[in-house]
């Protein structure tokens, strides 16, 4: 008798929860409460220089040139698989009022401006119907286009740039201050802060997004993010790796460099936020 009442006991404590869990996840669902991406984390890819691997010569040593092959296979993984490309305006919001983003998202990002950009990844992005945010370093945008040449690091032109903004969001990576020097430190971090303000100033009114901006190399500092944030910049992106998160720090948001070596199978833990970084 005593063990026929503690069965029953337990199964109404059982059904209680059930019930519970049933309301929880209604109230949920009706609430509209948003659905994040993995863990409510954003993965930001950044690519550089692609080269098709055969006739990459003078670029097969540095670890941030990707092969066309490995683009491709990357890309066509994240379309076969759903995903979603945000815009700096999805990620703005995301990051400021947490608002939800398609549950299998990713961030396509491309620094510096090169060529091979236009000739390569972008006709590949737009038969994907994907998006992606193009940091240029805008003083050594070409005013003439040029023939691509392979041995050599070419650079996108104005008109190429134009004609690419149904894919690409372009956005500033310093008019001029982007080389390192000996210590490995860019132009902009020693730069005078006044030459950097009209630099990047210059910058910023010549490319359509002056919001966002990608630091060189990711370097930074407090007063170089205070003189972004007078100009108007409301998120700035390092080299950082890292996902981003709602309620991260807008102007030192992570990413994560796409190297050579980064098969599909790293692709995928990456953008599955199951990256050891
Ligand atoms: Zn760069």
């Amino acid at each position: 008798m005593r063990l026929y009442f503690k069965n029953r006991f337990v199964r109404n404590r059982v059904i209680i929860s059930r019930i519970l869990v049933l309301v929880m996840l209604l109230v949920f669902v009706i609430s509209g409460a948003p659905v994040y991406s993995s863990e409510n984390k954003l993965a930001i890819l950044v690519y550089h220089h692609i080269l098709p691997s055969g006739i990459n010569k003078n670029f097969k040593e540095n670890g941030i040139v990707i092969s066309l092959e490995l683009f491709e296979s990357h890309m066509k993984y994240l379309h076969d698989n759903g995903y979603h490309t945000v815009t700096s305006s999805e990620l703005r919001d995301f990051v400021f009022n947490s608002k939800s983003l398609p549950q299998k998202s990713v961030m396509i990002h491309f620094d510096d401006g090169y060529l091979s950009n236009y000739i390569y990844a972008y006709p590949i992005l737009k038969k994907y119907g994907f998006t992606a945010t193009l940091f240029a370093i805008t003083g050594i945008i070409q005013t003439k286009g040029q023939t691509f040449n392979p041995d050599e690091l070419d650079m996108m032109s104005w008109m190429q740039i134009a004609a690419s903004m149904d894919v690409f969001e372009i956005a500033s990576h310093t008019n001029n201050l982007h080389n390192p020097d000996n210590n490995n430190k860019t132009a902009l971090m020693t730069a005078s802060i006044e030459t950097a303000k009209a630099d990047i100033s210059l910058s910023l009114k010549r490319v359509p997004n002056d919001k966002v901006f990608a630091y060189p190399m990711g370097q930074n500092n407090q007063e170089i993010v205070d003189m972004l944030k007078n100009l108007g910049v409301d998120m700035a992106f390092t080299v950082n790796c890292g996902y981003v998160t709602p309620g991260c720090d807008p102007m030192r948001i992570k990413r994560i460099t796409i190297y050579r070596d980064f098969n599909v199978s790293l692709l995928e833990k990456i953008v599955t936020c199951k990256y050891k970084y």
